[in-house]
């Protein structure tokens, strides 16, 4: 299997809603042999099709015009000729997980076929990198990478071929046993259920789920909630801390599996640009201290949906209330020196009709068979 070390330069438009928000106009690879030997180099510029000016940022730093751009081929050629060179068994190597999710962007918007029919396996460099020589989700730059590892800096950087070189200078410098820590580009989900991707790594496991209609149907899927230990398949049943979430974005759990210990899962739901939300799952074994502090962060969350919660109970619904037809006529009423202050009075009736409270606490909902097959 060879490895090809793939890095992309690309020209922008002045919005992110676009459904092409970034335009490749270079692809840049380095093929390496699974000796990491070089085998051959890919690099080629791309004429433009949806941007005619380039960006500012990408003018500065890639130091290319558009009359240069103008003579090449566009996209579609390009990358075809790409994979054909890409060859037939591989892995992409790119610095940071945007590349490929570029790539296929691209792909789609020039109505050219899926690269893949799921998540796309990958080795993230500045993943790896981070892994082996630094504090697990500390990223940096490749440029900074280079200098750290003393790696002469014989070319520029920010062209796409450059770039994919210096990544591959880099790649070599790591653990072959870090490799094992590959990633997956969730550009195309997983097509149903029995497509999802379940993986063991060393130290976690990850599930990528199916695309959901929304997010309360993701919720509710056995598969994204349940807890079953990814070691021995046993379905936990007991949980120091049950689900919570601080955002509506990540939800956490920590279960208690008699053989191997605390285990905590965290789901995070994405969408697609086609509006479906997914669901990457990890799980790992944690310990005393780390299951303390969710259950702190758990608490406070609690605290923080009750104190809300109350506070939108507090005001009387309006029906209670007496309708103004039977008040007195204001020149009946008590002079306003003569009334309660406002303290006394009910608290509710001064305050502003909306509830305070929206959180959503998923349901603990029943542990299916465990699912977890090695891939890798
Ligand atoms: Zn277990």
């Amino acid at each position: 299997m060879n490895y090809v070390v793939l890095d992309l330069e690309w020209n922008q438009g002045n919005s992110t809603m676009e459904l092409m928000p970034f335009e490749v106009i270079e692809i840049g690879a380095v093929k390496l042999d699974e000796n990491l030997s070089h085998i051959s180099d890919f690099s080629r510029l791309v004429r433009p099709t949806r941007y005619h000016s380039l960006h500012f940022i990408a003018g500065k730093l890639l130091h290319i015009t558009m009359e240069e751009l103008a003579s090449q081929q566009p996209f579609p050629e390009v990358c075809r000729d790409f994979l054909r060179w890409c060859g037939e068994d591989y892995v992409f190597v790119t610095w940071g997980p945007a590349d490929l999710t570029e790539l296929q962007r691209n792909m789609r918007w020039h109505g050219m076929g899926a690269l893949s029919d799921g998540p796309i396996p990958f080795l993230d460099a500045q993943k790896l990198y981070s892994l082996s020589h630094l504090e697990r989700h500390e990223r940096l730059s490749l440029e900074t990478a280079v200098d750290q590892c003393g790696i002469r800096k014989d070319i520029q950087f920010h062209r796409a071929f450059d770039d994919a070189y210096y990544t591959a200078l880099i790649l070599e410098k790591l653990p072959r046993s870090i490799f094992s820590y590959y990633s997956f580009d969730y550009f195309t989900l997983p097509k149903d259920k029995s497509a999802e991707v379940h993986v063991k790594f060393d130290t976690y496991a990850k599930y990528i789920s199916r695309g959901f209609k929304d997010r309360h149907q993701a919720l509710e899927d056995q598969t994204v909630m349940s807890t079953v230990c990814y070691l021995c398949g046993r379905v936990l049943k007991r949980h120091p801390v049950a689900w919570f979430t601080p955002n509506g974005k990540q939800y956490y759990c920590v279960s208690w599996c008699p053989e191997h210990g605390y285990m905590k899962a965290k789901v995070r739901l994405r969408k697609t640009d086609d509006g479906l939300v997914y669901v990457v799952k990890t799980e790992r074994f944690i310990g005393e201290d780390d299951v303390n502090e969710l259950r702190r962060r758990s608490l406070k969350q609690m605290k923080k949906e009750r104190k809300t919660a109350s506070m939108a109970s507090i005001r009387k619904p309006d029906a209670v209330r007496r309708p103004d037809t039977l008040r007195k006529p204001d020149s009946l009423r008590k002079p306003d020196s003569l009334r309660k202050p406002d303290s006394f009075r009910n608290p509710g009736a001064s305050r502003g009709s909306k509830p305070l409270c929206n959180a959503k606490k998923p349901k603990n909902l029943p542990n299916p068979k465990p699912s977890v097959n090695q891939q890798g």
